[in-house]
């Protein structure tokens, strides 16, 4: 079982657009103009004549913060599954994105740390995408928007509207007056707080399963000026992850990137009533004590005050399984699944969404019934990024709750600590390890037996 997860996995991870893609539909509609909108509508432009966004804000035509993404304006690593899989489908991406001020940060220069120990170093090339958020997407946003199948609306969706039990149009507003497109495939990709459940109950369809998980994470991300040249930085994308007690004031999560511009975002996060790092005093005061290159990254001047952010929980739906649900409709990205961000895995997820997109349409799909296939695979992407920063948060409930946990959850949690230990010294574990979190291979590769003797080995001092 766990094979043909891992092979349908790495064929997602390794998806490219089809050589001889057929045109499918007249008209696709792209709900929602933010990342996973606009790899969606990459993916649909091989196989409509015309995909059009309908997004409610205004896109500007140079990076700026929006307010359809509250999220923008804190740290954002692009994994390197997203990054590879974005130069795929959008070649020359990665290029654009650097020479306005992106950082490709690889092995030499990238650095995971846990309670102030560096994972070993390893020898396969990856490559993380670190820029302001704003950036990015403006660099997607340019690329897909040059496709000529693809184009933006402005305007609010408001609701659908069916024919034969299949989506047939979707209305909007637009200056408060509504419109009505018509549409043969639509992909709902309104974020975290998409409406289409309710929109779904409206018409007595089934709505997903919303599972939760409260994860109360507090964000403070604040840039700083940045004196070292692209050329010559050690760092460029550091991650700390401290355990309770290790972290100095209160912070569980610290992360600077080197952006555009010559600056540093950093980011202080901690769980619960901890919110580390809201005044700059307490900023410095906290990155001045953490090992690594926070406080020096934190200790040029500020360029942008610190902004905060709160999420309270962890959010996924399931539309697996529904008994009623309409036809050419698929819902991708944070609609989907949202989790606990400091793992950077919701861009890379959407790349994958996109992937299971271009297989369900090159599939030659039953356009008449549910996308059922479709959501399927998606469940396994989302499962894979649920797995590990659900696991992790999971664990750290259980622990502040005194949950009593089964005993092969609490097993695979030994597992997984043991491989996270084992980071420190083993390369090979590392490599495997990253290659999880990096979203590049699903989460059972780490139940391969030789990765878990090898972490036993390095955490218990057996010979390896
Ligand atoms: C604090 C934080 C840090 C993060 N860090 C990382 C990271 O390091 N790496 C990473 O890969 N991911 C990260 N993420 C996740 C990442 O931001 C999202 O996964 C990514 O933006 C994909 O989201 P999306 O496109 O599905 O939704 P969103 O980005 O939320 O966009 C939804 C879009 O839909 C539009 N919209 C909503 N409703 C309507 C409507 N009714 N009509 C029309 N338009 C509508 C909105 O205006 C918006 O443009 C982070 C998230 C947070 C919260």
């Amino acid at each position: 079982m766990s094979e043909i997860l891992t092979s349908v996995f790495d064929r997602l991870v390794d998806a490219r657009p089809p050589a001889e893609p057929t045109v499918l539909f007249e008209t696709a509609t792209v709900l929602g103009g933010s990342i996973a909108g606009l790899l969606a509508a990459r993916v649909l432009a091989d196989h409509a004549r015309r995909v059009v966004i309908v997004e409610r804000d205004e896109l500007p035509s140079t990076p700026q913060p929006r307010p359809g993404t509250p999220q923008d304006q804190q740290v954002h690593t692009l994994l390197p599954a997203g990054q590879r899989w974005i130069e795929r489908w959008l070649p020359g991406f990665t290029q654009v994105a650097v020479d306005r001020g992106a950082v490709l940060s690889g092995p030499g220069t990238t650095s995971t740390a846990f309670d102030g120990h560096r994972q070993v170093r390893t020898d396969t090339d990856f490559w993380l995408l670190v820029a302001g958020r704003p950036l990015l997407e403006a660099c997607l946003r340019e690329q897909v928007l040059a496709r000529p199948e693809v184009s933006v609306v402005r305007g609010r969706v408001t609701g659908l509207r069916f024919r034969d039990d299949a989506v047939s149009a979707v209305t909007y507003l637009d200056d408060d007056r509504e419109r009505v497109l018509a549409t043969d495939f639509t992909v709902d990709a309104t974020g975290r707080a998409s409406r289409l459940p309710a929109w779904l109950r409206e018409h007595a369809f089934d709505q997903p399963r919303l599972e939760r998980l409260t994860a109360p994470i507090n964000y403070a991300t604040a840039l700083f000026r940045r004196d070292e040249p692209t050329s010559e930085l050690e760092i460029a994308c550091a991650l700390g992850l401290f355990s309770p007690g290790h972290g100095a004031g209160g912070v569980s999560v610290a992360a600077a990137n080197a952006i555009e511009d010559d600056q540093w975002i950093v980011m202080l996060m901690g769980y619960d009533d901890s919110r580390p790092g809201r005044t700059l005093d307490e900023f410095r005061e906290i990155t001045a004590q953490l090992p690594g290159v926070f406080g020096r990254a934190a200790g040029g001047p500020i360029t942008r005050e610190i902004l905060t952010y709160h999420q309270e929980e962890s959010r996924l739906r399931d539309f697996t399984g529904l008994r009623r649900f309409p036809a050419r409709l698929v819902s991708v990205g944070d609609a989907v699944a949202s989790f606990n961000p400091i793992y950077g895995q919701g861009m890379s997820s959407a790349a994958l969404h996109g992937s299971c997109l271009s297989a369900h349409l090159t599939g030659g799909p039953d356009l008449s019934a549910p996308a059922t296939g479709f959501f399927e695979l998606q469940r396994m992407v989302v499962d894979a990024a649920w797995a590990i920063s659900a696991g992790g948060d999971a664990e750290r409930l259980d622990a502040v709750h005194g949950t009593e946990v089964p005993a092969e959850v609490s097993r695979q949690r030994q597992i997984l600590r043991q491989i996270i230990g084992a980071t420190l010294s083993d390369p090979v574990v590392a490599e495997a390890f990253n290659n999880v979190s990096y979203m590049l291979r699903h989460p059972a590769t780490l139940a391969d037996p030789a990765i878990v003797e090898r972490a036993v080995a390095a955490t218990t001092g057996a010979a390896g």
